[in-house]
């Protein structure tokens, strides 16, 4: 209901309002007057039936009182005019105790009669009684006096429907009045509504127009001077008032446009700035995290304290390098890490140069709880506060007691032999120039000796380079063991050693000393089970006659080595200067030759030896050559005879026996399995208590079938034949090595011993051959000499074959082997293995055409 009154319109609304208030005004008003007429009907029609009953017993009295009904009945047929009466009885009182009445007289209408709901109470009421009403019908009941006596009761019953009747007529009037009220009412109002509404309805418009479009400038003209044109005179205003406040809004908002934009641009540099300082303030904080980070992450130790010296901060490394832990340090004074090596000064001097602002770097040799020690290597920062004071030190540190260890190492291997941790020759030479200026100034003299040891070079060779290094190192501490504590042993190279013997009182006594080195020297070193023996060369010379500075000492010391070298080796030699100039010449080519043995300058050519018969290759003989650094290939016979004088034959010898037997293992290996090898030993080599070693050495580490080996020994070393020889010469016999006898035939020995001695070989010397073609009695003694190998079962060998002739006499004569430059000269290595394929018989067979 309210629904679609909602959606009305106001002016509708109040059309609506009005007609219904109208209509129900107009409703009340009939209502009432309906009401009012309708009891007024009823009234009427009560009144008049009452008097009808008053009039009725009135004139019915006389008869009632002479009891004559006739008269009643009469009077009560005047009803009959009344055509809404129903019915009409007149009672009289009966019994009263049995309450009986009597009708005296009753009148009824038949059109009207019906079965009345209140005919029941027509009766006898003996006092007025109120209109009994029901639906359709009215009773009224009167009393009838006489005098004041009730002498009956007249009651009439009458139908109500006049009454209803006239009230439907004025119903029916008064719906006529409400139409005509509406109509009126209605055409009133449209009459009226144009000219009161429309305003309203602009007015209304108005608003909806300003509330959609927003516009204020809407104004509305003021047509009444009622509310309604207040109303619009208000809303006039409001609007002038929204302007007004629109445009103030508007200015405010424009100035706050501007501020906000002012106040924006403003945020926004401030943000800017802030961003900047943010980002400034945060690469500063991730700075200051590296660099604390780098400072506890340092590998050097770093130190804060105050101007005081008391520590403020320390790093990790610190505690790394102390050994004092933070907790330990932190408040401590930096004096803490102190040894006592250093005295006051050092300190004094570095707080003089913090005290002036300056960079203390320095290395201190401080002391860790335990007392150990180690090198710190420091810089001291002073640091300043912005009024330049001092507040501050910054220490950093690193302990360089390594590489002070490193670098002492390093220093004392720059003066010192790795192997046997002897000064070398520098430091030698500086101690010596100091003990030279001591000695000038003290007059007292010094010697200096040059060692070399005789024979290390094959020691080395044979035992190995282990066992030659045991050899030095024991050499070297009976060499520190004989001298005394003041004087120094030195290693110069290899196997040359130097003693200064300081505050010399007698020259003599360099001899004593010299003496006892090499005493010291001749015994055994062992390594392993092995008994190693050197022996020594040693060279003195004295200051201050034999020079004036440690270069032409050592020079003088080296020269008087050599001496006693060649005078035979372990001996000592005092240096002279009354050497000739052919002593010089020979001294140096001694020298040479000497450098020669250590630099091993030699090689070995070989020579073929022939079948005579089967012209075919039997093996080589092995003769050394020096490589001479200026002069080129130098003969053995130039420096052979100087070997075996000094001795220097027997390191030579066991080199030719070691190179030779490894050239034979390499060419069986190469398919010449035949081939057996000659080496040529001179008979000092049998006085060397090696030689029987470096042989078994050679023949162990070539491998080769001791029986393809053969040792030459010159018939003029029979001369000094001894037991010690025969045994020696025994031995390699037993070992299987075969023995030749060369150049035999010179006489210089008696043929028994060939009988006496396990000799294999004889090698019949060139000087024979040369003439076997020409000489008769060489021929013979050639002859001889064959047939008596023949009988000891013992080959022959013919030494210098150069012509066919005299190849085919040998071999007519049946000598079993030939060697000379018929067939090739000493060859190399290399040459040999070429010439060997050509030499066969086919190259035999040539030259026995020639
Ligand atoms: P040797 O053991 O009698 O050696 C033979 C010498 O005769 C070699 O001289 C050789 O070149 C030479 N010869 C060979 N065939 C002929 C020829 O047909 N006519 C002539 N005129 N000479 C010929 P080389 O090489 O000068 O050796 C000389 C000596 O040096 C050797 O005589 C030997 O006693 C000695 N010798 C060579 N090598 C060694 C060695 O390693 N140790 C030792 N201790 N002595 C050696
Ligand atoms: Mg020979
Ligand atoms: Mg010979």
């Amino acid at each position: 209901m309210t629904g679609w009154l909602n959606k009305l319109n106001y002016m509708h609304k109040l059309t609506l309002s009005s007609m219904l208030s109208s209509l129900l005004a107009v409703l009340t008003v009939l209502t009432i007057v309906v009401v009012i007429t309708f009891n007024a009907a009823r009234n009427d029609l009560v009144e008049n039936l009452q008097t009808t009953a008053s009039l009725l017993g009135a004139s019915a009295n006389a008869s009632i009182s002479l009891k004559d009904p006739a008269y009643a009945n009469n009077a009560l047929n005047t009803l009959v005019n009344q055509n809404h009466v129903i019915e009409a009885k007149i009672f009289t009182p009966g019994n009263q105790a049995e309450n009986e009445s009597s009708v005296v007289a009753s009148y009824k209408n038949d059109l009207l009669f019906n079965q009345s709901d209140i005919s029941p109470q027509l009766k006898f009421n003996p006092a007025k009684q109120d209109p009994l009403i029901s639906q359709n019908e009215i009773l009224i009941s009167e009393p009838v006096f006489n005098g004041n006596q009730v002498i009956a009761s007249i009651s009439i019953l009458a139908s109500l429907q006049p009454l209803y009747d006239r009230l439907k007529l004025i119903v029916l009037f008064s719906l006529l009045a409400l139409a005509m009220a509406t109509l009126i009412s209605f055409v009133i109002w449209r009459s009226t509504q144009q000219t009161w509404a429309r305003p309203f309805v602009k007015f209304s418009r108005a608003i909806q127009y300003v509330i959609q479009e927003k516009d204020y400038s809407k104004r509305i003209k003021v047509t009444t001077k009622d509310d309604l044109g207040e109303m619009i005179s208000g809303f006039n205003t409001l609007m002038t008032q929204i302007q007004a406040a629109q445009l103030k809004l508007k200015n405010q908002q424009a100035t706050l446009e501007y501020e906000v934009e002012a106040r924006t641009e403003e945020l926004t540099r401030a943000n800017r700035k802030l961003i900047s300082e943010v980002a400034e303030r945060s690469k500063t904080e991730i700075n200051l995290s590296k660099l604390s980070r780098a400072v506890a992450q340092a590998e050097e130790s770093v130190i804060i304290t105050d101007n005081e010296g008391k520590i403020e901060y320390v790093n990790p490394s610190f505690e790394k390098i102390t050994g004092y832990k933070k907790s330990q340090a932190i408040g401590s004074n930096a004096s803490l890490l102190r040894s006592d090596y250093h005295d006051d000064d050092f300190y004094n001097d570095l707080w003089d140069t913090l005290a002036r602002g300056k960079v203390y770097k320095g290395v201190f040799i401080n002391s860790r709880p335990d007392g150990n020690e180690y090198h710190f290597e420091q810089s001291i920062t002073p640091m300043r506060n912005q009024h330049g004071m001092i507040t501050h030190f910054v220490a950093t540190g690193r302990d360089i007691s390594e590489r002070i260890q490193n670098e002492e190492a390093l220093q004392f291997m720059a003066h010192h032999d790795a192997l046997t941790s002897l000064p070398n020759r520098s430091l030698l030479s500086d101690r010596i120039e100091r003990a030279l200026a001591r000695a000038k100034r003290e007059r007292t003299e010094v010697a200096i000796m040059f060692i070399d040891l005789d024979g290390f070079k094959m020691a080395n060779d044979m035992y190995g380079h282990e066992a030659g290094d045991v050899v030095l190192k024991s050499v070297a501490s009976r060499l520190r063991s004989t001298i005394r504590s003041q004087d120094t042993v030195a290693r110069l190279s290899g196997d040359e050693f130097a003693v200064m013997i300081e505050d010399l009182q007698n020259v003599s006594d360099a001899g004593i000393v010299a003496r006892k080195i090499l005493d010291s020297l001749a015994l055994p070193h062992e390594h392993g089970n092995e008994e190693i023996f050197v022996t020594a060369s040693i060279g003195i010379s004295i200051f201050p006659g034999d020079g004036k500075n440690a270069r032409v000492l050592l020079k003088h010391a080296d020269q008087a080595m050599y001496q006693a070298k060649f005078k035979g080796k372990a001996r000592y030699s005092f240096y002279s200067k009354k050497i000739n100039a052919n002593e010089t010449q020979r001294m140096q080519k001694e020298q040479a030759l000497i450098r020669a043995v250590k630099e091993k300058q030699f090689v070995l050519h070989y020579q073929p030896l022939m079948h005579t018969d089967q012209k075919s290759v039997h093996g080589v003989e092995a003769l050394i050559r020096w490589q001479h650094p200026q002069e080129g290939i130098v003969m053995p016979d130039e420096f052979i005879p100087s070997l075996e004088d000094s001795e220097m034959i027997n390191e030579v010898g066991a080199w030719v026996m070691e190179e030779a037997c490894l050239q034979l293992a390499k060419w069986h290996q190469s398919g010449h399995d035949n081939l057996v090898m000659s080496i040529n030993v001179s008979p000092r080599q049998f006085n060397d208590k090696n030689f029987l070693n470096y042989l078994i050495n050679a023949l162990q580490v070539s491998g080769i079938p001791h029986q393809t080996l053969e040792i030459e020994i010159t018939e003029r070393a029979f001369l000094a034949l001894n037991n010690k020889t025969l045994r020696i010469l025994q031995k390699i016999s037993d070992l299987g090595v075969r023995l030749a006898v060369d150049d035999f035939g010179m006489g210089h020995s008696s043929l028994s011993y060939i009988s006496k001695l396990p000799i294999n070989t004889l090698k019949i010397d060139r000087s024979f051959i040369r003439d076997l073609a020409h000489s008769q009695e060489n021929a013979k003694i050639v002859s001889a000499l064959i047939g008596l190998g023949e009988r000891l079962d013992i080959s022959v060998t013919a030494e210098g074959v150069e012509t066919v002739e005299q190849l085919m006499l040998l071999e007519d004569l049946k000598c079993t082997f030939a060697q000379g430059w018929l067939f090739s000269k000493a060859m190399s290595p290399g040459d040999f293995e070429n010439w060997v394929p050509g030499s066969t018989t086919q190259r035999l067979s040539k030259l026995e055409m020639v």
